[in-house]
Formats: C-alpha cells, structure tokens, sequence
C-alpha cells in the first residue's frame, strides 16, 4: 500500500511506461507499478549503498526482476540508452535538488516525455526549470497527509516555449486555478512565515535590501492569491 502522496505520483505514470524513478529507496514507487501491471519496465535510482540495497532487495522479494532494475547511481547517471526510459519519476526531496539532478542529466533526457516531480519544498525552482527546458505543465495536484502538504507537478515535453508568469511558478499553474482548500492553508502559511521573516530583517537592520525586497515580493504576490 503506497502513502497518498507516492499513489498520487504514480497515477501520472502513463500505463506500459518504461520509467525511471530516482531517489527510490525502497523502491515502493516502481514496484508498486510493477504489480499492478502499469509499466513495462523500471529503473530504481539510488545515489546512496543503503537505499540501494532496500531497492534490491524488494525487488527480489516481490519476484520482479524480469522488469525492474535498482542501479547505484548519481542522478539521472542512474538511466542507460538501452533502457529507453520515456517517464521519470523524482519525489520526496527538495526542489533545488530534483532541479540540480535534471540539470545534471540532460543527455538522460533524451526520449523523455513526461517528467512526474514531487519537491518537498521549492517548487517554483522547479517550474522555472521546466519552463527553461521545453517542459509543459500538465497537470498538478496539491494534497496533505500526516501534517505535510505536498505538491506533484506533471510536465510533458513540448516543441513550443514555455512560459510562467511569477504567480504561475510560485502557486503552479494549475493549483493557482483551482485554489483548493489544501492550497489555500499553504499560502496562508507561508504568508505567516514571509512576514515573519520581514519583520526580522527589518528588527536586525542587516539584511541585504535584495533579500527583503524579494521576500516583500512574495508576500505581495501571496496577498493577491488570498484575497
Ligand atoms: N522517492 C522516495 C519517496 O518519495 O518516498 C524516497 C524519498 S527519500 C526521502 C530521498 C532519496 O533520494 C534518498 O534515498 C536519497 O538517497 C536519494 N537521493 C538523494 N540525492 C540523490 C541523487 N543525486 N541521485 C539519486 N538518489 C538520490
């Protein structure tokens, strides 16, 4: 049984995919899909010995090692030609990290259509690089569990430029249209803690001024989609 916030991923996995998931740890993700007849083939990524070794060792107790395969790897290093890998899946870091590990990678990206992200935090870096790389939001979901909110963003490869207004990377194209309860305690959140920090930079009179001006942006842009 996979948590919301992982059958949520899962669900943007197109059915037969051949995918990537990097970051796996126990591989839950793509072994979840195995079962469950959703993908033709996987890829378990693992950067550290310890996760590695959970991966391999689910996949061997679940019997599926006609169809995935856990690789100890940096990144997107993780994916060979001969997979032709055309999904990845990433979830459950940062978003400076998931970005750094598409930035690092992007002969892996080859044949890739369809990227399924879930940052744990910084989600407009996230956006900003999709944009930058020819990859068009699809769809987005916003949900909580166990007192985390989590967002996973859908993006699929375009041919046309892709751009995001401020709002659009901050909130997420989608999520900003939908405005959905989940979203709305977010923001309201993050306006707390955006102010917060203001007031402290204001109080200690040594912040840089970009620091505060962005941060006031913020805060701004935050009011817009509260009021
Ligand atoms: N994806 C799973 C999930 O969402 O439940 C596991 C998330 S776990 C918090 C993050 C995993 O990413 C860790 O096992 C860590 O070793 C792995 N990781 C971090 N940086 C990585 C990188 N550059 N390449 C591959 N894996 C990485």
């Amino acid at each position: 049984q996979l948590s919301a916030r992982l059958a949520t991923v899962g669900e943007f996995v197109p059915q037969n995919a051949r995918v990537a998931d990097i970051g796996s740890d126990h591989a839950y993700l793509p072994a979840n899909l195995a079962l469950n007849h959703r993908i033709s083939y996987g890829v378990a990524g693992e950067v550290v010995k310890g996760p590695f070794e959970n991966a391999q060792h689910e996949i061997q107790k679940l019997q599926l090692t006609a169809i995935l395969v856990a690789r100890l790897a940096d990144g997107l290093a993780a994916i060979q030609p001969a997979d032709r890998i055309d999904t990845i899946t990433i979830a459950g870091m940062g978003g400076p990290l998931i970005r750094h590990i598409l930035a690092q990678g992007s002969s892996a990206l080859t044949g890739v259509q369809r990227l399924v992200l879930q940052p744990n935090v910084g989600e407009a870096t996230v956006r900003e690089w999709l944009a930058a790389n020819q990859f068009q939001i699809t769809a987005e979901r916003i949900l909580a569990e166990d007192g985390h909110t989590y967002e996973v963003i859908v993006a699929d490869k375009t041919t046309v430029p892709v751009i995001y207004s401020a709002a659009e990377q901050l909130f997420g194209p989608f999520l900003l249209g939908e405005k959905s309860p989940v979203f709305i305690a977010k923001w309201q959140r993050e306006l707390a803690r955006a102010q917060a920090a203001v007031a402290q930079m204001q109080q200690a009179k040594v912040a840089p001024t970009e620091h505060l001006a962005a941060a006031n942006a913020k805060i701004k842009l935050i009011e817009g989609v509260l009021a």
